[in-house]
């Protein structure tokens, strides 16, 4: 078991005196972005880690607990992990067994929950036809709308399925969720989901679609758990930075605030999560339903699809866009990438702090590629020795 976190007070009880003259590292970040660094640079080469939190727990946004009627829950949203890296995943398995799992989600549009992504029985059942796979190509091409480049979150979906399932499932959704027309939104967002011809209903098309066996919090207690990493909650860096001593500080929060916002805020999207239990088995019929039209959630997930767990009651989250809250998004869009360089420049410049993860380096960046990001900063970070020692 991972010891005993600190918390601030510890270091008025002499803790800090006896246990330490230093740290090699200070780890602004309990999330994937600063948990594997911690336990790379501990574990592989030796070093010795300070992880601070704000928050209570450890985990960063994929921390999952279980709730008051027992079911486990992901306070931050489904967190659904799948990945195409098998080192990645050989990774992530030392601290973790998987349950096998393929998210599926229904959209809510017309009356009727329909999958998507759109796939032939979307089209079918959507405007009651009965086309095959190879019909329904065709009727994809006959209603896309050719775009010379394609630029935007638009571009993406009209240039592929046309106007009508673009506003039946993207435009509403798009503009509920980010706050602005799918046409203000780079490509990449909407990329993230695909237009199949076949029956496939999976939510992801990766290789490796898995949750962890006893939760995320149970895998990220098994990675900090090594003599040479001390986890300290409830404290935010800048309480402790100028009188712990360290090296050098690995932070994975968001850049602009690192930087006191000196070029302006970097635009974040927020969610307020709401949380049910009901006294049923199960609520709905898939891992998470979108409503891209109605209410002013964007989806309701149910975990107990997710996790797998057996239980006689369900816990479900709703989850509300937000412009102001804890930033969870960074958003894609030309406007926000030219500010972010200007900070990125600043990154350059300041050679004693490395910034890894989805806040610090402004990238819509699932779990898998987050651990991809932080390995491959690790192996920067420790150059040759890191290469040869890796275990
Ligand atoms: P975080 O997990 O955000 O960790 C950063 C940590 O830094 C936080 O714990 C924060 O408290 C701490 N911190 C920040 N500032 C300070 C400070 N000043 N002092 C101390 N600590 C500080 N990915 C998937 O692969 N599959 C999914 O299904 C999926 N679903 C998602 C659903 C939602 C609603 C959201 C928001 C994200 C989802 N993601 C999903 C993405 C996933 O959450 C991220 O890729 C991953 O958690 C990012 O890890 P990170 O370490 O970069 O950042
Ligand atoms: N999207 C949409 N309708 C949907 C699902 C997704 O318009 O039914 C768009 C929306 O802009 C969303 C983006 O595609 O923000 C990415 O969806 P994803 O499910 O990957 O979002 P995440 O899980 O990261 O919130």
């Amino acid at each position: 078991m991972m010891q005993a976190p600190l918390e601030a007070n510890d270091m008025q009880t002499g803790w800090l005196d006896s246990a330490t003259a230093g740290f090699d590292y200070l780890i602004v970040g309990a999330g994937f972005a600063g948990s594997v660094l911690a336990e790379r640079l501990a574990r592989d080469a030796g070093k010795r880690v300070l992880v601070v939190d704000r928050r209570p727990h450890i985990g960063g946004n994929a921390y999952d607990r279980y709730d008051d009627a027992g079911v486990l829950i992901h306070p931050y949203g489904p967190h659904i992990f799948h990945t195409n890296s098998r080192d990645v995943f050989d990774y992530l398995s030392r601290f973790t067994a998987w349950r096998p799992y393929q998210h599926r989600v229904l959209a809510s549009v017309d009356g009727q929950l329909l999958p998507i992504p759109i796939n032939v029985d979307t089209v079918n059942r959507l405007y009651g036809l009965n086309l095959t796979a190879f019909q329904v190509e065709e009727f994809f091409a006959s209603v896309a709308e050719p775009v010379e480049k394609v630029k935007t979150s638009e571009d993406v979906v009209v240039s592929k399925v046309g106007r009508d399932l673009y506003n039946k499932f993207f435009r509403g959704y798009t503009r509920k969720q980010w706050g602005l027309d799918p046409s203000e939104l780079d490509a990449s967002v909407t990329a993230r989901v695909p237009t199949r011809t076949n029956r496939d209903d999976r939510y992801f098309a990766d290789t490796y679609q898995a949750m962890p066996m006893h939760g995320y919090t149970r895998m990220f207690e098994a990675m900090l758990d090594h003599p040479n990493i001390k986890v300290m909650l409830n404290t935010d860096y800048r309480e402790i930075q100028d009188f712990i001593p360290w090296q050098h500080m690995i932070y994975t929060g968001p850049v602009d605030a690192f930087f006191d916002y000196r070029y302006g805020k970097l635009p974040y999207r927020s969610l307020e999560f709401v949380h049910e239990t009901h006294a049923t088995e199960q609520f709905q019929a898939v891992g998470t339903v979108n409503y891209p039209n109605d209410y002013a959630y964007t989806r309701i997930s149910e975990f107990k699809h997710i996790t797998g767990q057996t239980h006689a009651q369900t816990s479900v989250v709703y989850e509300y866009p937000r412009a102001e809250g804890d930033p969870y998004y960074p958003v894609p869009r030309p406007e926000n990438a030219e500010l972010y360089r200007r900070y990125a420049q600043d990154v350059q410049n300041t050679p004693n702090v490395t910034f890894v993860g989805r806040l610090a380096t402004y990238r819509y960046y699932n779990m898998d590629q987050v651990v991809a990001q932080a390995l491959a900063t690790y192996q920067k970070l420790l150059g040759g020795a890191a290469a040869e020692t890796a275990d």
